[in-house]
């Protein structure tokens, strides 16, 4: 199968072309015909899978073809993202799949001055790629509207709702035409995602491209057993013995960022930080310098590290888990894209065992665990496995612990959400819903 018998028009091939794209990836043999004829979509694709071409080639393509011209303030299609790097992410992907197009494209987002947005805005932009917050900004100030728009895609719909964005959604939702096409892509499908499917989207195509809830097969993992305070100690040996080139470190906390970019920087290692209290020139920044191979380790929180595109990523470390099990498929996905492979390492601390059941569990894997000489934990990791047992072997008796249970706090939601029914076919189409689920969401 080619580009072209899916139908594309000739500049979008000559783009792709450019670009090396031979082969079309499986989310994109399946989504591109379906918006091409105007369906809604409701795909399970997993980072990586080259879901952006998936929706963006077909939406270019509908709005060269049809539509009137692009009005004053307002926008045709309009593109959802998490998190302020995937809005750029995502819009330089558009703006390249557009380069031999007469469309307009353009990106907008909190943490920068809203006023040169209003600006660009003024003549109209055929691709509005946003974030929630700063849709809903631009739009009560005038300087967008929206009764133009014939396209939304809401894209890596779950990480909104992990977000808290679910007031932001029901608001934008409240704000749009009623007669539109809607394509929603989500790496995970909760409970949540099918509610928010059922209030947006007419009759969707479900399309998955891969199993629920499984991570990247492409990625080897595994996991260290160390001490919580000597973790950093080991991610230096670690990676002086490996020889890492380039890492991406997710940490739990912009804290816990800062300090190991501090103890890292105090070694004469180049690394760098992005969490979400940075300013976002500074994040970009970071991330630029990353990808271009100028700084070694980026360290990041989930939040600022959602879905980045980071070209032959070889590895990621996880210097903690995280605290909802989901987000280690996202955290892995950074690595073993568009068909490389790559090694994900997570340091795992005893308090860290509910977390790492809740993984195995989502994962339906039990990851092995690799004992580094030197660094055998003296509070050890009890035993996991992917039904989601941890098996506790006390050598001595103990007073039971009265603090620690950030993870086990969470443990009810995963073991709903990871609750997955083994081998389940694919998303089934949502009844109707009356509300959407607006109360603010207590995760960070
Ligand atoms: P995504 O899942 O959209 O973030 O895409 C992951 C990566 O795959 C990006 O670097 C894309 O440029 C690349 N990619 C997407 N589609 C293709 C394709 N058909 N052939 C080769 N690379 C692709």
């Amino acid at each position: 199968m080619t580009f072209a018998t899916l139908g594309l028009i000739e500049p979008l091939l000559r783009a792709l072309e450019t670009l090396g794209y031979q082969t079309p990836t499986p989310v994109q043999a399946q989504a591109i015909p379906a918006v091409l004829a105007g369906r809604d979509l409701m795909a399970a694709a997993q980072t990586g899978t080259g879901k952006t071409a998936g929706f963006a080639l077909p939406l270019l393509q509908l709005l060269t073809m049809e539509g009137p011209k692009v009005a004053a303030n307002s926008a045709r299609a309009l593109i959802l993202c998490p998190t302020r790097e995937l809005a750029e992410q995502v819009h330089a992907s558009v703006a390249e799949y557009a380069q031999h197009l007469p469309l307009t494209t353009y990106a907008v987002y909190g943490g920068v001055s809203i006023n040169p947005q209003m600006m660009k805005l003024r003549k109209g932009v055929d691709i509005l790629v946003a974030t929630p917050g700063r849709l809903i900004d631009l739009f009560r100030q005038n300087a967008l509207k929206l009764n133009q728009l014939q396209t939304l895609v809401l894209d890596e719909a779950d990480r909104m709702l992990d977000l808290g964005f679910s007031e932001e959604l029901a608001n934008i939702y409240r704000m749009l035409p009623k007669k539109r096409q809607t394509l929603l892509f989500s790496a995970t499908f909760s409970d949540d995602i099918r509610l928010l499917a059922g209030q947006m989207l007419n009759d969707p195509l479900s399309i998955e491209v891969s199993p629920r809830n499984v991570a990247a097969n492409t990625v080897k993992q595994w996991v260290v057993p160390v001490d919580k305070k000597r973790k950093a100690e080991l991610f230096v040996h670690l990676m002086r013995k490996g020889r890492w080139k380039q890492v991406l470190v997710f940490a739990k906390t912009r804290n816990g960022v800062d300090a190991l970019v501090d103890k890292l920087q105090g070694l004469g290692i180049n690394a760098d930080g992005i969490h979400g209290d940075k300013p976002q020139a500074t994040r970009q920044r970071a991330l630029d310098r990353f990808k271009a191979s100028e700084v070694q380790i980026l360290v990041a929180t989930d939040v600022a590290a959602r879905g980045l595109d980071i070209e032959d990523l070889p590895l990621v470390v996880n210097f903690d888990l995280p605290i909802v099990a989901e987000d280690y498929i996202h955290r892995i996905g950074r690595t073993g894209r568009a068909g490389n492979t790559g090694e994900a390492i997570s340091l795992v601390c005893a308090d860290e065992v509910n977390m790492l059941s809740a993984i195995e569990m989502l994962t339906r894997q039990t990851l092995t665990r690799k004992m580094e000489p030197d660094f055998e934990p003296e509070h050890r990791v009890p035993d996991t496995d992917a039904s989601g047992q941890v098996v506790k072997k006390p050598k001595k008796p103990k007073k039971p612990k009265t603090s620690g249970g950030g993870g086990k706090r969470n443990l009810g939601k995963w073991v709903d959400s990871g609750e997955v029914a083994p081998a389940e076919p694919s998303i089934k189409p949502v009844r109707k819903v009356p509300v959407f689920n607006t109360g603010p969401r207590k995760k960070k």
